[in-house]
């Protein structure tokens, strides 16, 4: 930082020095020009003939000097001419004789030289003109000097980044302000220690890994925990995007790779941290389409620099990434980034830290509970966690509230997790359409029995959905049953179901139940070999390659029969679902009706209202046959 100030202070001098270079040439080239010195040698202003002979009739010319043609004087008493105060006046001789000046300048008693036409006449005007074309060819070599010295500093600056020189991250983020991923901290301590005490470790031929490549999805805090490492090691933090490394110009990027290193050794120990590294390090050479040449170039001297990097080097490169898979297998070889440190989606007690780490300068009223909130936010990342804290704040600031209620929670969740709300959407039968559709998937969700408890159901519009129909894990979940996933095709199909059994229509809501199902169907078949009919084989589900289709994605081949065979068995799972969803349905349409009824009258019912209502049409958990739901059991 200070010394890109030194950088601006340096050049803000010289660009003033530059423009009273200017100035003063262009000042000087008008002086001479206006000096009339390229009129005539003498400083004298041009007059016409008459002018002159005026004068003479009025006395008031004292000398002249005749040289050749052009006559040189001096008038007694200054003549206002165009403004101008003249004494000294030159004229030419008219092409006619003028017979009469003779005995005009004897009579007033003009004293009268005369002088015979000199080359210096014409040789000065050249010499005046050629000084006058030289200033001017002058003022055009600066400019030219001052542009290209312009350019050439933005140019520098393009190779240099945005990277922040020198900034020593001040130690306010340490790994104190990091919730949870104990083990990620623990990876990270080593090179905090390293950097720390490099001699400890050197002293015994420690080996200290030169690249560390956290993984996780977005959002999970894989800055933050650069940011940390760096905090807590006390090292300057060398920051640079993927993405800004790839500019226009061809050779950028390498050359920022190159300066980002160099600055990074100049002030070791040091961390230099490369976010979003595959935006740079894809695999090279899978070239289609062009223009990755850039890339490959930065890739290269990213490779060559961390080869570069001596044992003794106190410099270690943390990397981020959410695409592992697409990181070109050079990067990830021994010297490189051989170290992986994983970082999941926080766990219940992690969304819990998290929280109230984020809550900690927020005013929390006393019906907020924070382990409420961490529970039914599974799934979420860190940077959700925070968002929803930052959101309630507005929404309690909007209505002038001193502190954040759970009111103001349970709204800013829901916008984080589905959209604003948008109230008034919804024609009157539009909303009869959408509550039907929502009971659809809520009762389904109730009686299947490896759904997820429902949490609440309602046709408030919110972002692209038109209703919402809320489950909830009971716990964090990293493994599904099969019979969870066959549950879960159930429910999404039911609303359409349900539309279909008590509308005799059908609508062009439910795009996304369809998306999300049959994308869960096809991955239940092709990827977790949950289909006899397949059997246990994986078969890649890449996007289809541009030129050679889907069967030959990633160069795994399948056979076009195993490609129909799974079409088959994605549409069967579908198929029965559909069948299941009609069938619960159809048998519990009491129930549906007075959902939709309720749903029409209060738009959102919650968990016990639902529990209540089922409770009363007897409505219960139905049992499994195979991948087949029961028959209903009824209660009464
Ligand atoms: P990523 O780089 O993985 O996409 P970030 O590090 O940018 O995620 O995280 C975004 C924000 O989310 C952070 O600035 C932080 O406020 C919050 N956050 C994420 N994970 C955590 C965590 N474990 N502890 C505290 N805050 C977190
Ligand atoms: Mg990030
Ligand atoms: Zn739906």
């Amino acid at each position: 930082m200070a010394e890109e100030n030194q950088n601006n202070g340096a050049a803000m001098k010289r660009r003033v020095l530059n423009t009273i270079v200017v100035v003063i040439l262009i000042l000087l080239v008008f002086s001479l020009w206006s000096g009339g010195l390229f009129n005539n040698g003498s400083g004298a202003t041009d007059i016409p003939y008459s002018e002159f002979r005026s004068q003479l009739a009025n006395s008031n010319v004292r000398v002249i000097h005749f040289q050749g043609s052009q006559i040189v004087g001096e008038l007694v008493s200054p003549l206002q001419l165009d403004g101008q105060q003249v004494t000294r006046f030159s004229t030419m001789m008219p092409p006619y004789e003028d017979e009469s000046l003779a005995a005009e300048l004897k009579a007033q008693n003009v004293q009268v030289s005369s002088s015979p036409p000199s080359d210096d006449g014409w040789l000065g005007a050249l010499l005046m003109n050629l000084l006058f074309i030289g200033a001017l060819v002058a003022i055009w070599i600066f400019m030219m000097r001052r542009f290209s010295g312009q350019a050439q500093s933005q140019l520098s600056n393009f190779t240099k980044g945005h990277h922040r020189l020198y900034r020593k991250e001040d130690s306010s983020v340490t790994f104190a302000d990091v919730a949870g991923m104990p083990s990620a901290k623990a990876d990270l301590t080593e090179v905090v220690e390293f950097l720390r005490n490099p001699e400890k470790f050197k002293r015994l031929g420690g080996q200290i890994p030169k690249g560390v490549l956290l993984v996780g999805p977005p959002g999970t805090g894989k800055t933050l925990l650069a940011r940390a490492t760096a905090g807590e090691a006390e090292v300057p933090f060398f920051n640079m995007s993927g993405s800004e490394f790839i500019e226009m110009l061809v050779g950028v990027g390498a050359a920022r790779v190159r300066s980002l290193f160099k600055d990074a050794k100049r002030s070791e120990p040091s961390i230099i941290f490369i976010d979003e590294i595959d935006s740079i390090g894809r695999v090279r050479g899978t070239g289609l389409g062009g223009g990755h040449d850039e890339r490959e170039q930065t890739l290269n001297q990213l490779l060559s620099e961390m080869d570069g990097f001596e044992p003794h080097d106190e410099v270690i490169v943390l990397a981020a990434t959410n695409r592992p898979d697409v990181l070109d297998p050079a990067l990830l070889r021994p010297g490189r980034f051989d170290r992986k440190v994983l970082i999941d989606s926080p766990q219940l007690d992690e969304r819990l830290a998290i929280l109230k780490i984020h809550a900690r300068d927020k005013p929390l009223a006393d019906d907020v509970d924070l382990d409420d909130l961490a529970r039914s936010t599974a799934g979420l990342s860190g940077a959700d966690l925070e968002n929803i804290l930052n959101e309630s704040a507005l929404l309690a600031g909007r209505r002038d509230a001193d502190e954040i209620g759970a009111q103001d929670i349970r709204e800013a969740t829901d916008k984080i997790l589905i959209g604003s709300e948008r109230p008034n959407l919804l024609h009157e039968d539009e909303k009869r359409l959408v509550a039907f559709h929502e009971a659809g998937h809520a009762l389904m969700a109730y009686v299947l029995p490896s759904s997820d408890p429902i949490h609440k159901v309602t046709i408030i519009p919110r972002g692209m959905a038109l209703g919402h129909t809320r489950q909830l894990p009971e716990r964090d979940r990293h493994l599904h049953y099969r019979g969870e996933l066959l549950d879960r095709l159930r429910v999404l199909l039911a609303g359409r179901a349900a539309e279909r059994i008590f509308l005799e229509d059908i609508s062009s809501g439910g795009q996304n139940d369809f998306k999300v199902a049959t994308d869960l169907a096809r991955k239940m078949v092709c990827l977790m070999g949950m289909s006899e009919a397949i059997g246990p084989q994986y078969i890649d589900t890449a996007e289809e390659h541009p030129f050679l289709g889907r069967s030959m994605a990633m160069g795994r081949c399948h056979s076009e029969r195993t490609a129909e065979r799974v079409d088959t068995e994605v549409r069967r799972l579908l198929d029965e679902a559909c069948d299941d969803a009609n069938q619960i349905l159809t048998k519990n349409e009491a129930a549906v009706r007075e959902m939709v009824d309720a749903l029409l009258e209060r738009e959102t019912l919650e968990a016990d209202e639902i529990k209540e209502m089922m409770g009363r049409h007897g409505v219960g958990k139905v049992t499994r046959d195979g991948d087949r739901v029961q028959t209903v059991v009824k209660k009464d």
